[in-house]
């Protein structure tokens, strides 16, 4: 479904989601005070204006309240991110996401009602780290403090057996989701569905069972 999204501060974390927003097919309005970035963003964004993000007066005439998502990507200002944070919160907009600086930054935010705060170059530290960490799993999600979706290649250890042979439910209490080969996805797959050497299984577990299972190795 199209979605109408106003993206404040173009730095190149709001510049990367303001584009891909745009190129997904979502209406976009593009924001900030400095006329190089806005001029940039013309060609990948509905709309981009000049404007100063935290007065009120120039947000509600550009009928930001239209607009059921924010994101505010003003970096190191961290008065001017939590105002206009406020403020996009008291126009009425329902999911105004965040960029924050540090944790202490972040902590304010959702004092002053951001839906979701993001520390991009923490959230991407850790993925790297865990890649890192891990040959075998290739992707990770993570749901909750303790649930997460991870990707993990099939040796040849488990080819040729069934799901229901390998009984992962059973022994890591995790679900396999589904099973990547080649280009094909299998959803939900069956218990005699027969894995391959090189299959990629999309599974489901507690961190610590999935730990458990990637220690084992599949
Ligand atoms: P990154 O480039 O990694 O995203 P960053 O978060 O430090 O780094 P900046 O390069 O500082 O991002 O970009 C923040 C943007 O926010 C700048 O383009 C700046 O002009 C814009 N900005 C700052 N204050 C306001 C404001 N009050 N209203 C609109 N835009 C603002």
């Amino acid at each position: 479904m199209k979605k109408q999204v106003v993206v404040i501060g173009l730095g190149r974390f709001g510049t990367s989601v303001c584009k891909e927003l745009y190129r997904l097919g979502h209406e976009v309005l593009a924001i900030d005070t400095n006329v190089d970035r806005v001029d940039y963003l013309r060609d990948y964004s509905s709309h981009a204006v000049v404007a100063n993000a935290t007065d009120e007066s120039e947000l509600k005439s550009l009928g930001v309240r239209n607009f059921d998502h924010a994101i505010v990507a003003i970096g190191d200002n961290l008065q001017a991110s939590v105002l206009c944070t406020l403020m996009l919160k008291e126009i009425g907009i329902a999911k105004v996401w965040v960029k924050a600086r540090d944790l202490q930054h972040q902590k304010i935010l959702e004092k002053v009602g951001a839906d979701k705060v993001i520390q991009p170059e923490n959230e991407m530290g850790i993925r790297v780290a865990q890649h890192m960490h891990s040959d075998k799993i290739i992707d990770y999600i993570d749901l909750s403090n303790e649930y997460s979706i991870i990707e993990l290649v099939a040796s040849a250890k488990v080819a040729d057996k069934t799901l229901n042979q390998l009984n992962f439910r059973e022994k890591y209490k995790c679900i396999v989701l589904a099973i990547k080969r080649q280009e094909e996805v299998d959803i939900a797959p069956l218990p005699n569905d027969q894995l391959q050497l090189g299959d990629i299984l999309i599974v489901m577990g507690h961190r610590n069972d999935l730990k458990r299972l990637e220690d084992r190795g599949i």
